[in-house]
């Protein structure tokens, strides 16, 4: 077996991971970085020979592990691309907002590389997509067999990250390689957690997202719930409304969950709800596949249910901020030009208004250094505009989708594999599992992967 690491730093960059069994080549995932512009945002394509490869498989719809895809299958018109059915069709969408995205990208910044593809790449490349069921034997040829008795097969398993999203088994040459993409072992409001295989793999290549902090004993995802509803409370107490800066794909749907929940409990009655561009197009994907996909409230209509108001751009500037409304909008990050930056600027110095994180932005971003920063800061969420003092409120909840690292290791620890490959982590991410895996499991051999180096097992 082969295994060359794609991705150009130990980051959770533009995430692509090259295989090699049994004579056959296959990648997996085909991100683009979300920081990085041009060509410095995607993977390390040239080390895999155009024309060359056999299979293309993806683990989910997240930019940092599809946003390439086009670029990838121009290069490698003949491989087969898997993914599962929510899969395709959220990916579908997200491609054709990132051109939109590139498109003003080039306008604006002058990246004249940009957009990587066009909206009619993008309509192609998702006519040749095929839909993987979970826990079925595929071949790379695209034949479903009986039984994995196949030189070389593949199988899907929930991950319990976001819609659609799985972890892949391959066989081949009598051993099991298992890509975890992201994961979640805990319960969220919306996703079930993973149902993972257990047992022997003998490679294991696992992400890393949160091995650089520890799990608080005190949390779980009830109590954290509890905490953030109270907190609405009180900023609804102070005649204030809500700002939740939340990515389109994924958050979106949990947050809106929860807060239908709240309100089915009685707790959180005549809110007015918003939400707005991407994120209305991913919540009707996540409507019309609410009984296709494993999930909570199987079925559950989120757009009927919560009723939520959609904002364009245009809106936000005019919109008046009346008191008591939850305002759950993209970007998470607060990127520059999104709806959620746009609106924290009128929040910024308001003292009555809150803005509440519910996941990870980037400390170089927008969302991170309003994070970071002090009451009385003067914070800056715009190049374009002057910066202001910070008097609104700015609070901070873990509705993670990605596993702990605790419940991580146990996994690793549970199937005890030959080699483990630590991917999608920062540095002291990965660090902190290649110490635990060299104190507790002898046995097991962890690498860090290099960027382009090429690892025979
Ligand atoms: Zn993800
Ligand atoms: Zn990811």
């Amino acid at each position: 077996m082969r295994f060359i690491n794609l991705t150009r730093q130990t980051e959770i960059g533009a995430n692509s991971y090259f295989l090699e069994l049994d004579g056959k080549k296959v990648v997996l995932d085909a991100g683009l970085h979300p920081k990085l512009e041009g060509d410095a945002a995607l993977p390390l394509y040239k080390l895999v020979t155009d024309g060359s490869l056999d299979a293309i498989v993806i683990s989910h719809a997240h930019q940092d592990h599809i946003g390439s895809l086009p670029v990838l299958m121009r290069r490698q018109p003949q491989a087969r691309v898997f993914m599962t059915h929510p899969t395709a069709k959220l990916s579908d969408v997200m491609l054709h907002n990132s051109v939109n995205v590139m498109a003003r990208q080039r306008d604006e910044l002058g990246i004249r590389t940009y957009p990587l593809f066009t909206h009619r790449e993008a309509d192609r490349a998702a006519e040749l997509w095929q839909s993987v069921g979970l826990r079925q034997y595929w071949t790379v040829e695209g034949e479903r067999v009986p039984n994995p008795d196949h030189e070389l097969t593949f199988e899907m398993y929930d991950s319990g990250h976001i819609l659609g999203s799985v972890g892949i088994l391959f066989r081949a040459e009598g051993k099991k390689v298992f890509y975890t993409g992201d994961v979640n072992f805990l319960d969220q409001t919306l996703m079930r957690s993973a149902d993972f295989p257990e047992g022997d793999v003998d490679v294991l290549i696992i992400e890393t997202t949160r091995g650089d902090r520890g799990l608080s004993q005190a949390y779980s995802r009830p109590n954290e719930e509890r905490r953030f509803l109270t907190a609405i409370e009180e900023a609804f107490d102070k005649d204030g409304s809500v700002l939740i800066p939340v990515f389109a794909l994924g958050k979106t749907q949990e947050i809106l969950t929860m807060l239908h929940l709240f309100r089915l409990q009685g707790e959180l009655k005549h809110v007015p709800i918003y939400i707005g561009g991407l994120s209305t197009k991913i919540t009707i994907l996540h409507d019309q596949l609410a009984s296709l996909a494993p999930r909570q409230h199987a079925g559950l209509q989120i757009l009927d249910s919560i009723g939520p108001h959609v904002l364009s751009s245009r809106d936000i500037q005019k919109t008046q901020i009346s008191r008591r409304r939850i305002y759950a909008l993209s970007s998470g990050m607060m990127t520059e030009k999104t709806l959620s930056n746009q609106l924290a600027e009128r929040f910024l110095s308001d003292s009555r208004q809150s803005v509440f994180f519910v996941g990870y932005a980037d400390p170089d971003s927008p969302g991170g250094r309003l994070k970071a920063a002090q009451p009385g800061d003067l914070i800056q969420l715009n190049g374009e505009l002057p910066g202001q003092k910070l008097a609104c409120q700015v609070r901070e909840f873990d509705f993670s989708a990605h596993a702990p690292r605790e419940l991580l290791f146990d996994y690793i620890r549970k199937i005890s594999p030959r080699v483990v490959i630590l991917v999608h982590g920062d540095p002291p991410a990965v660090a902190w599992f290649k110490t635990k895996i060299s104190q507790e499991l002898p046995g097991t051999l962890a690498i860090i992967p290099e960027a382009g180096k090429q690892y025979d097992f």
